[in-house]
């Protein structure tokens, strides 16, 4: 239905270039104008195939452990609760198709999950390749850059936004999205003197909203060209409202931290529980600690009991050992050694790796404490040199060992001498080549010494020119010269002081040659 009073884009354009003169002053001008780039997604349609889920917790985990190395329980744990969320969002679809009241009176739990556990130990990768497998859209954020108002760093309402983009504008798909947000213990409200701290609790009551169920506008309130553009798209299609908000019920949020003060607070309360039982809190892991936390220990920590109440799914992601880290290298199918092979082929150079170079390297990893992502800073440290300095430099192949891992400065030096030696020698194999060709073109046998060879190399080198060129350059009147020479059974042999003065050697060789062909036409036969 149209709506009668609803302004024609020209007046919408016209109010907004007045009002930006008034702002600005009249130099400024307003355009509706969208490039195809700005244009907000149109909602995609997916062949009309609404999102289904299919898949059993044990193919998750399956699909997990391709990629993810160690967090058993956390993949076992965060496969049921993907299952239960996503079934529940089939049987929900269909009762809503079936009988919409009967749909809005089902009582249902999401299944928000709260992950714990140190930096780098496979958290956001779990996630990430769970969102992949069932094929919904994934966006990750910090916690620490919302404000509650959403006027200072981000609005927690354009995560779900960002849904819609990352389903390239399906908003349907968008509607089943995964968010994840990290650090999560950040915007804990810690006590003060003065009370306690608003702003994280704060952020928390606006992720607390989205977590239940809210309508998310599709366009941010102070984005002026997405309201413009929505108004004029308004207009065009004859006043039929399109879609214009994304709803949260069906999203599923995961949320994680580090919780670094999570083991004092654990352990207070078991101590103050087991007062006279001889307990000795302390001697457990941290992982094994975390996995005893209670809401209470959350509230304790400074999270808003309503929110941690929507977070019913808790999962403890453990640290990683040096043995872990070594088969992330060996095994897992994302492993930075695949990354390392693909950068040194694409300059066709193929690296091998070494069982033992691997274990150095994830036990220099192991003492960076920032879990795999250490793997990534020593390989870096220990190969940036070599991307620099291979690529070009004659080298087709190396191998990362012990001996490379704990001495990078001398294996590099070793490699490119000898690569250089191989350039020198594909040098002179090309410097044969043009040689023989002349020779064999007169039926003659020419040779290049050695220091020859040496010398041709060197030029090429130093006058950075193709060798084929430059023993074209040198050689140039040898086509004509050899000619008079031609079917010749004495060698002709080309040595260093050849290639200084080509054309004054090949002159004196033909002389040379010329009088002893007169000497033996002279002489009496024998
Ligand atoms: P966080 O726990 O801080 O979210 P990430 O999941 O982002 O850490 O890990 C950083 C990178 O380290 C990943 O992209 C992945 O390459 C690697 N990684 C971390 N943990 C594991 C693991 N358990 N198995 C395989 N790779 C891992």
């Amino acid at each position: 239905m149209s709506e009668p009073n609803s302004p024609s884009p020209e007046e919408i354009q016209k109010k907004l270039t007045d009002f930006m003169k008034s702002q600005f002053g009249s130099h400024v001008s307003f355009s509706t104008q969208v490039s195809p780039s700005d244009e907000q997604p149109e909602p995609a349609q997916r062949g009309g195939e609404p999102f289904e889920f299919h898949h059993l917790p044990r193919d998750i985990k399956a699909h997990l452990d391709r990629y993810v190395i160690r967090q058993d329980d956390a993949k076992r744990v965060l496969a049921i609760a993907v299952c239960d969320h996503y079934n529940n969002v089939n049987y929900m679809r269909k009762l809503e198709a079936e009988d919409e009241k009967k749909a809005r009176e089902t009582e249902y739990t999401k299944q928000n999950v709260i992950l714990l556990g140190p930096t780098g130990v496979g958290k956001t990768y779990l996630v990430k390749h769970v969102a992949d497998l069932v094929g919904v859209p994934f966006v990750k954020a910090d916690a620490t850059k919302f404000s509650e108002t959403g006027y200072v760093g981000g609005d927690v309402e354009d995560l779900v936004r960002e849904l819609v983009q990352r389903a390239n504008g399906d908003i349907d798909l968008a509607q089943y999205g995964i968010i994840y947000i990290d650090e999560v213990d950040k915007i804990a409200s810690t006590s003060s003197p003065a009370g306690r701290d608003v702003s994280g609790r704060g952020v928390q009551t606006a992720l607390l909203k989205l977590m239940e169920e809210t309508e998310v506008p599709l366009r941010a309130p102070n984005d002026i060209q997405g309201q413009l553009q929505a108004a004029l798209e308004f207009q065009r299609s004859g006043g039929r409202p399109k879609r214009q908000t994304i709803n949260t019920r069906h999203v599923l949020f995961i949320v994680s931290g580090a919780f670094e003060k999570m083991r004092g607070v654990i352990e207070h309360r078991v101590r103050q529980s087991t007062i006279g039982f001889g307990a000795h809190p302390g001697s457990e892991s941290d992982g094994e600690l975390l996995e005893q936390v209670t809401t209470a220990d959350f509230v304790e920590y400074g999270l808003e009991p309503e929110f941690i109440g929507r977070l019913p799914v808790r999962v403890v992601c453990r640290e990683l050992s040096v043995a872990d880290l070594f088969e992330i290298l060996q095994r897992s199918e994302g492993s930075i050694i695949r990354q390392y092979e693909r950068a040194f082929r694409a300059y066709g150079i193929e690296v091998f790796f070494e069982e033992a170079g691997l274990h150095r390297i994830a036990e220099l990893a192991a003492e960076e404490k920032t879990g795999a992502r250490g793997l990534l800073t020593v390989c870096e440290r220990i190969l940036r040199s070599f991307k620099y300095e291979l690529p070009g430099s004659g080298v087709n192949r190396f191998t990362i060992d012990l001996g490379l891992i704990d001495n990078p400065e001398k294996r590099l030096a070793e490699l490119l001498e000898q690569g250089q030696r191989a350039l020198a020698d594909e040098l002179a194999a090309v410097a044969r080549e043009f040689v023989q060709r002349l020779a064999s073109r007169y039926n003659l046998k020419v040779e290049l010494t050695e220091p020859a060879l040496a010398k041709l190399v060197e030029r090429a080198a130093s006058d950075n020119i193709h060798m084929r060129d430059l023993c074209a350059e040198i050689f140039k009147d040898y086509e004509f010269g050899l000619k008079l020479a031609e079917g010749a059974s004495e060698p002709l042999i080309l040595t260093e002081e050849a290639v200084a003065n080509p054309d004054r050697y090949l002159s004196e060789w033909l002389v040379k040659r010329y009088r002893a062909d007169r000497k033996v036409g002279e002489s009496p036969a024998t």
